[in-house]
């Protein structure tokens, strides 16, 4: 199975769980499950500061142990369910636990190790459930708005939501994690990959310069204090290619976290037809010389 496979795998199986256990609301409660599969929950303050939940095992018994040093429910809740996705995913119980009957996750979504980006892909998807995030987010609105009801219905934070909204929502939309003026990551929709002529924001790029998060992210203050802006800015500045339109641009720092969250949306693409024809429309328009 390729790797990306293995992901959507990952995140299909925590669907199918939450079906088989009969829950058809939101939010999901990670500890009342791991307490039904005879998993006993425990908080513990972490000798180490990167470790953000384990998974223990003593003969045939589980128990999960997450951090505390981080005094955050959606970040507790995110990595209880990780370790539940290592004690449900095929292959993952004996893969992650060595001798020592331990296994340390670490939270941060930057470790390359297929079994830890799949059981992130599995909490992802075990808070927040396809089948009942997407009716839910036909009724929030868009951007950032959207976003923010969604963590608040699913519990979960405003970074995972934001990226689960990219996967889930049938419109076209992007979300860009930046530090400073470099691109941390972008997640696009499936919708927006598919129209084309735009480039991918790639890792480590800069911040374009015209946007509103350039602007944002040139005092510190706003990504500590978690100050949230609304604006526009050009689809152009952020991906490229050919198209100059303008789209709805909402920022909001993530506070501890040291990040800003941007999400771009409105991102109204003319049909293939009008394009041709608007196309066609400036070719004529264009003077027939060039400096
Ligand atoms: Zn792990």
């Amino acid at each position: 199975m390729s790797r990306i496979n293995s992901y959507i795998h990952a995140s299909q199986a925590a669907e199918q769980l939450i079906k088989g256990f009969g829950i058809t609301t939101l939010p999901i409660d990670p500890f009342a499950i791991a307490c039904k599969q005879k998993i006993e929950v425990l908080a513990k303050p972490a000798h180490n500061a990167g470790v953000s939940g384990m998974l223990i095992r003593v003969g045939n018994e589980f128990a999960i142990a997450y951090a505390t040093h981080i005094d955050n429910e959606q970040f507790q809740r995110f990595s209880v369910s990780h370790e539940l996705g290592h004690y449900f995913l095929p292959g993952h119980v004996d893969a992650v636990i060595g001798e020592s009957g331990i296994h340390e996750s670490r939270a941060g979504g930057m470790s390359s190790n297929r079994y830890e980006i799949e059981a992130d892909h599995f909490a992802a998807s075990f808070l927040m459930p396809r089948h009942l995030f997407f009716p839910e987010l036909k009724r929030v609105g868009h951007g950032l708005v959207a976003i923010e009801s969604m963590a608040a219905i699913c519990n979960t934070s405003l970074h995972a939501t934001a990226i689960r909204y990219t996967q889930c929502t049938r419109e076209l939309v992007a979300i860009v994690v930046s530090v400073g003026n470099q691109i941390d990551h972008c997640f696009m929709s499936e919708s927006l990959k598919a129209i084309g002529g735009i480039d991918w924001i790639r890792k480590r790029e800069a911040v374009p310069r015209n946007t509103q998060t350039f602007a944002f992210n040139q005092n510190y203050e706003n990504v500590h204090r978690a100050i949230r802006t609304e604006g526009t800015s050009n689809l152009q500045d952020w991906f490229g290619g050919h198209r100059c339109i303008e789209i709805s641009e909402d920022v909001i720092g993530l506070g501890s976290y040291g990040k800003t969250l941007t999400v771009l949306y409105d991102i109204d693409v003319p049909d293939a037809e009008d394009e041709e024809d608007e196309e066609s429309l400036i070719e004529s328009l264009t003077p027939r010389f060039q400096r």
